[in-house]
């Protein structure tokens, strides 16, 4: 992909990459994750290591843990392997999500060669998702569906609805690129994850909340049957200089309680709020710490809790 003035800028403020073995998982995450029915499936989540993602979103952080260079040929089996190694025996029904921090379709990120050896490791899996730019997520999603024994998932940045954010993410896309990738899916029977942010740059922080919530709603319009929020982190030079000019505001706990609180109030699909380091959000020792279980709660039972008031910081959501 050629490089703009953009990805230039952006890549000359990131700070250095994290030492990464090409041969070991980043991480492995056992949970319970919350079903469009309501049940609870075992969830793995593999963090693999891999290959730089060749878009330069101002947002995105994911390129810190990533290979220099790409994915050496054999390296996400036996990946797969520890992963699997360390999880011991895989529970009935569970799914598993292959978060390679880039996109699952470009060969680059994920050799060609290696899929059958990645087919025949995902076998005791009712569910696999991959992640994937939306302008990516093309013919070779309908491919890896056919080889499959579970059902084929897809996670997709849909970041943001508001349109001229979108473009200023730089991520190369917009809104109808999401919708595009939706429609070819989800009649293939591929399910489709969408991933919203809550705090994306040049979205009014007063509309911070309202915009995230636009944002799902598209994502369940077009199909997605989960979607994710995700505060996003600074730290990665573009964004540090976005919020020293007043163009990125950190977002805040009380922010993405709203934001799940409103979401789960539309009652259509299952919106999570990303627990992920969700502790750096807490600004209150009285409250956080609740408020944050609160979060892992609802995340569970897809139903709205009473907010948890605070005598410190007089927190009333
Ligand atoms: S597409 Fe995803 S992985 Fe690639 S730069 Fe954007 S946010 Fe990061
Ligand atoms: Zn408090």
């Amino acid at each position: 992909m050629k490089s703009s003035s953009a990805d230039r800028r952006i890549r000359d403020l990131r700070p250095a990459k994290d030492a990464v073995d090409a041969w070991n998982p980043l991480g492995v995450l056992v949970e319970e994750e919350r079903t469009p029915d309501r049940g609870l499936q075992p969830s793995i989540t593999i963090f693999l290591a891999g290959a730089e993602c060749p878009f330069t979103c101002v947002f995105c952080d994911l390129w810190k843990q990533t290979l220099v260079g790409a994915t050496p040929e054999g390296a996400i089996p036996a990946q797969l392997d520890a992963a699997l190694r360390q999880v011991g025996t895989i529970p009935p029904g569970a799914g598993v999500k292959l978060y390679n921090a880039s996109n699952f379709f470009d060969p680059r990120a994920v050799p060609r060669s290696d899929l059958p050896a990645i087919v025949e490791r995902l076998a005791p899996f009712a569910r696999v998702t991959v992640e994937c730019h939306p302008r990516l997520a093309g013919e070779q999603a309908l491919e890896l569906a056919a080889l499959l024994d579970g059902r084929l998932e897809v996670a997709m940045g849909l970041e943001t609805a508001h349109p001229q954010a979108l473009l200023r993410l730089n991520k190369r896309m917009e809104l109808e690129d999401f919708g595009r990738a939706a429609a070819l899916l989800c009649p293939a029977g591929i399910g489709v994850r969408a991933f919203v942010l809550v705090g994306a740059p040049f979205v009014p922080t007063a509309e911070t909340v309202e915009w995230a919530v636009r944002s799902v709603e598209y994502a369940l319009e077009r199909g997605a049957e989960v979607v994710t929020l995700i505060p996003v982190r600074s730290g990665n030079g573009e964004l540090d200089r976005l919020e020293r000019s007043g163009e990125f505001v950190p977002p805040t706990l009380n922010q993405m309680e709203a934001a799940l609180e409103r979401a789960l109030e539309l009652d259509r699909g299952v919106v999570l709020a990303d627990m992920w380091d969700i502790e750096r959000l807490i600004d209150c020792p009285g409250c956080g710490p609740e408020r944050v279980a609160r979060l892992e709660r609802m995340n569970l039972s897809g139903r709205l809790e009473d907010p948890v008031g605070c005598p410190q910081c007089r927190v009333s959501i």
